[in-house]
């Protein structure tokens, strides 16, 4: 079976779900050879790398790839193109990822699709546009697909193989090398889960009215054991921090529930959570646009409105 390239999404030894969707992805094309740049792999990850079907892993973890952001694994994946002659590279649709997956595009002079949310066996990728309005399907024509998938697009399903680790070793051209890394800081994680990776995203955005009105969104989220997201309106005036921000600016999420409060329906707000599964909107404006992506919406007062909602789901626990 021909080997499909899956760039392993990670933070040292904590494998990100998309990960495992991209794995399942692969798996539909061929046999899923997983790319892990950096520290952390240990035999927990590769055992649940090869729960999930990866029948082989890459491992760089190079001072180059450690030291130098994005560059030195477009080169890696550049390289195990020309080398391993992969059937399609999978990517996630994150910062990082899209950002090697183009410059590896750009080395290799493969063509690439970006924001997949589904992918055929012959490797046409389906894109959702303009609010979820238009279903797109294209395919690489030009050497090999590299296709970056949106998390949450793809349910990871396991698919038990045995796996093999292999040692990459790849020196960096001075190029790649020219931006370093200087300090690292831990973000502090709260309870909730990571935004891009969410399920349920409960987000707000100007209706909330300042930074003290989020508590009624991050009660809602709370009792759903959501994420929080905000509209640029509500991180641009400071009421919410900047990396919640969801939108073209923002993060891209895609979860089973994405519950929009007080936000009117920018094309630049859709483009971040238009392939949520189901939207639920509650706005005091029956006119606002956001009300054309819901499957369920609500005319009303937010403040009014999502403290009820959060007292049922609670008093249903
Ligand atoms: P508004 O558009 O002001 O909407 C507020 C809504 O709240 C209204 O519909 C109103 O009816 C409702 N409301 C008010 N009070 C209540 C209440 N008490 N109860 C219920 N409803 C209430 N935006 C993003 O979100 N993400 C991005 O990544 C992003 N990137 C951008 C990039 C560019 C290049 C540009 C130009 C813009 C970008 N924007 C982005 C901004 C975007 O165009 C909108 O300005 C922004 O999304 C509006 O945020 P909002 O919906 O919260 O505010």
């Amino acid at each position: 079976m021909a080997d499909v390239l899956v760039l392993a999404e990670h933070h040292e030894s904590e494998i990100r779900k998309v990960t495992f969707e991209l794995i399942t992805a692969a798996r539909g094309l061929g046999s899923p050879v997983v790319l892990w740049l950096g520290p952390g792999l240990g035999d927990t990850a590769s055992a649940a790398l090869a729960s999930f079907g990866a029948t082989k892993i890459l491992l760089a973890d190079s001072a180059d790839v450690i030291d130098h952001p994005v560059a030195p694994g477009a080169e890696i994946v550049a390289s195990l193109i020309e080398s391993l002659k992969p059937v399609a590279v999978l990517v996630a649709s994150s910062a990082d990822g899209k950002e090697i997956a183009a410059r590896a595009a750009i080395k290799s002079g493969c063509g690439i699709i970006t924001d997949a949310v589904e992918i055929a066996a012959d490797a046409t990728a389906t894109q959702s546009v303009f609010g979820g309005s238009t279903i797109v399907h294209s395919k690489v024509t030009h050497g090999t697909p590299i296709i970056t998938v949106r998390p949450n697009s793809i349910a990871a399903s396991e698919s038990a193989a045995s796996v093999v680790i292999e040692e990459v070793s790849m020196e960096s051209s001075e190029s790649a090398k020219r931006v370093s890394v200087t300090t690292r800081s831990v973000v502090e994680k709260g309870a909730r889960p990571e935004l891009a990776e969410a399920d349920i995203v409960v987000s707000g955005g100007r209706g909330v009215g300042g930074a003290e009105g989020f508590t009624v969104i991050e009660a809602l989220a709370d009792s759903l054991s959501a994420a929080v997201g905000a509209s640029r309106a509500a991180t641009d005036a400071g009421w919410y921090p900047h990396q919640f921000q969801v939108g073209q600016t923002g993060k891209t999420v895609s979860p089973s529930l994405y519950i929009a409060n007080g936000i009117s329906g920018a094309i630049q707000h859709r483009a971040g959570m238009q392939t949520s599964k189901v939207v639920i909107v509650v706005n005091k404006d029956p006119e606002a646009p956001i009300f054309e992506l819901a499957d369920y919406g609500v005319v009303g007062d937010l403040f009014t409105v999502v403290p009820q909602l959060t007292e049922e789901i609670t008093s249903r626990k």
